[in-house]
């Protein structure tokens, strides 16, 4: 059980291939709900994902810094994989946190809170909405402008959109 004088710890799971300004919005608010945040960056094989495990960790940690040193001292990045429940417990968070956008996340988010509250029901999930400006965004859709050529720069840091372009580039000579 939570008490009082222990300090709130929440997980902010995902993919974060790459962290949008979408995440960003949310990584900054959830830190008015708990005290300290942990950014759980999926290993997740199942996807075929523009950057490594290691370039998502170190691109969202390099995101963070560059809001403030508050934040960052409030944040931490790390990668998981395995079941999220058992990682929640490990890290002594009682909260996860997931962003919510307009209808199409609904479904989804509501079937897996109710498995991982059937996994552990002493763990809340919060969901913040997605702020206005960044209904729309999302890390497949940013992937996709940037395949064919659009801007990315409106949904993204410029330091994020530097790197889609150069391994967007790479992919398409063939390189990765
Ligand atoms: P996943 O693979 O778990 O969907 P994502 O990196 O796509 O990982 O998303 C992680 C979390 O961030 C999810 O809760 C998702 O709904 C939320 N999220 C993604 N984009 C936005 C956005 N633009 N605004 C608010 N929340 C978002």
């Amino acid at each position: 059980m939570q008490t009082a004088d222990r300090p709130r710890v929440g997980v902010y799971p995902g993919s974060f291939d790459p962290p949008t300004n979408g995440h960003l919005d949310i990584i900054r608010r959830a830190t008015r709900v708990v005290n300290k945040l942990v950014v759980a960056v999926a290993v997740n094989p199942s996807k075929d994902a523009m950057f490594t495990i290691d370039e998502r960790v170190e691109i969202v940690r390099a995101e963070i810094a560059a809001i403030n040193n508050d934040l960052s001292s409030r944040v931490e990045v790390r990668s998981f994989e395995g079941l999220l429940m058992q990682y929640v417990r490990d890290v002594g968070a009682t909260i996860i946190v997931r962003g919510l956008r307009a209808v199409t996340d609904f479904d989804y988010e509501f079937q897996m809170t109710g498995m991982n509250a059937r996994l552990d029901p002493e763990i809340e999930t919060v969901f913040l909405m997605a702020s206005e400006s960044h209904q729309f965004i999302s890390s497949r859709l940013v992937k996709e402008v940037g395949m064919l050529g659009g801007t990315v720069a409106p949904f993204v840091s410029s330091a994020v959109a530097k790197r889609l372009v150069a391994r967007i580039a790479e992919r398409k000579a063939g390189k990765r």
